[in-house]
């Protein structure tokens, strides 16, 4: 590979041969040498966008089965499902995601007779869009062996009529009685799936990711990138339930190379707003991990070197996952622990992020979804709910990520969504921040929260070189080690510089 020099974007950026870069602006064309390979461009240059929160084996899962996210009412999503159904063999599974009644015009949680009669008598499992519940048939539940006198597990609930028999909707920890059920992709699925979300996540200018996922991910994005085919970088965390493997393997954070690396672990706090499951400190919603195991989690992960991850939604959740890394101030050089969501935190606890040195990791497209649901069910908190400037100027290190495919990934929608739409929809103007410390969310502080601040999230000499080129608020080329991983068809033509090669970049 030569060197390549990013032209006609502001600045422009020189990268050698090993995919770092050589220098930025005015200094690039000398530094990248005439027999460089030009890539014309046009617009910002930005240090390449990461999402700091993602489920990659959500997203290559959804490619594969029923989507349904974006429907819009009861009736048509019953619809889709129909159509789906009818294209499968008669006792085929029915496996779907993306449904969400908070945007249907009865936001009722429907039933499994709808299904029972939209998918012929099939087993259907339908997780809803945050994954919290699901909407399974009468033959899902047969074939669980859950009925009347199933009692509900710790930490779930299965939704019950009058007469006691489940509606159909199960929550939380009670999915778990019905996923050891439920077909699982193929790897040799799997893989095409994962593939095509990896080029969609390209496409919307991504150059790197944390993903949230179990093992099963992890393995196909090392079957991927054993072949060359990941188009961005990935940093791995795995669910709790997998840290007992860490230890015995001994792996630690940051284990893997600058395209795929392993992190950490991921522990479930609390539940979701959506799912009237975030844990309050009213005293409502739902606690899925009691306190001492959380404190026991933490010894562990600090003893093994891991980071983690630790999923909190409503201020009682975030609390208590303050109080947990409060005596763990400094593990280890890179202990990077992190609150995943944060989106309702008590003002008395706000300052503690900054001073125990835990990363906010926020979803600023979370607000716009759950504006409304937010003044509904948390009314005397809103005003302290999705935070972002309040937590950074009490000295909170902000990681922006999407949570796809609960929301959409496109990182220029969140950023949207975390500058100018709370001014526009006049919801807590003043917790929107700057387009500058936005971009820092999606950049060096991202790569801070995943250990990465020396290597990417900068346009610096030495680091490598990952770029997210914008024109006209949209993305024009996403660079990934130096190399163009996606552009936007029709953009600026290839031209040859002053004594250089011009060729197209594309793989
Ligand atoms: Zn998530």
């Amino acid at each position: 590979m030569p060197s390549a020099l990013f032209a006609g974007c502001k600045p422009e950026v020189a990268a050698g041969p090993d995919g770092r870069i050589l220098a930025v602006g005015a200094g690039a064309r000398a530094a990248a040498g005439r027999g460089a390979e030009v890539v014309r461009l046009r617009g910002a240059a930005w240090p390449g966008l990461i999402d700091a929160h993602i489920h990659l084996e959500a997203l290559a899962d959804r490619e594969v089965i029923l989507d349904l996210g974006g429907t819009r009412s009861l009736e048509a999503t019953l619809t889709r499902i129909e159509r789906w159904s009818r294209a499968l063999p008669r006792s085929a599974w029915v496996v779907g995601a993306g449904w969400y009644n908070d945007a249907w015009p009865d936001p009722a949680f429907p039933s499994r007779l709808h299904l029972d009669r939209a998918a012929g008598g099939r087993p259907v499992y339908l997780r809803r869009k945050d994954g919290h519940s699901a909407w399974v048939s009468s033959a899902t539940l047969a074939l669980a062996g859950v009925d009347q006198s199933t009692p509900d597990p710790p930490g779930g609930v299965f939704d019950r009529d009058d007469d006691g028999e489940p509606t159909g909707i199960i929550r939380e920890l009670a999915m778990d009685a019905v996923a050891r059920v439920e077909p699982r992709p193929t790897d040799a699925d799997l893989d095409r799936g994962m593939a095509r979300a990896l080029a969609a996540l390209a496409r919307l200018g991504l150059t790197g990711v944390h993903s949230m996922d179990s093992a099963r991910g992890f393995a196909s994005l090392q079957r991927l990138h054993a072949r060359g085919k990941l188009p961005l970088r990935v940093t791995y965390n795995l669910p709790l339930a997998d840290l007992r493997h860490a230890e015995r393997m001994g792996v630690r954070s940051g284990w893997g190379d600058a395209w795929l690396r392993f992190w950490g672990v991921k522990a479930f706090l609390d539940g979701s707003l959506g799912s009237r499951t975030a844990e309050m400190l009213d005293g409502s919603g739902t606690s899925r991990l009691a306190q001492g195991d959380l404190v026991d989690m933490i010894e562990r992960s600090v003893r093994a070197e891991l980071n983690v991850c630790l999923h909190a939604i409503g201020d009682g959740a975030v609390r208590r996952a303050l109080d947990a890394l409060q005596p763990r101030r400094r593990a280890w050089s890179k202990w990077r622990p992190r609150i995943e969501h944060a989106q309702c935190v008590h003002p008395n606890d706000q300052k503690r992020f900054g001073s125990i040195g835990v990363i906010a990791s926020m979803q600023p497209i979370h607000a716009v979804s759950d504006r409304e649901l937010a003044d509904a069910e948390w009314p005397s908190v809103t005003a302290n709910a999705y935070a972002w400037a309040a937590l950074r100027r009490a000295g909170a290190r902000l990681a922006f990520g999407s949570d796809a495919p609960v929301e959409t990934a496109d990182p220029l929608l969140g950023i949207a969504a975390a500058t100018g739409w709370r001014r526009r929809a006049q919801w807590h103007p003043e917790l929107a921040v700057t387009h500058a410390a936005a971009l820092r969310a999606y950049t060096s502080d991202a790569a801070y929260a995943a250990g990465l601040e020396d290597e990417v999230g900068l346009l610096r000499p030495g680091f490598l070189c990952d770029l997210t080129v914008v024109h006209d608020g949209k993305v024009e080329a996403t660079v990934v080690g130096g190399r163009v991983r996606w552009r936007r068809p029709g953009a600026a033509s290839p031209q040859s510089a002053s004594g250089a090669r011009s060729r197209s970049s594309r793989r």
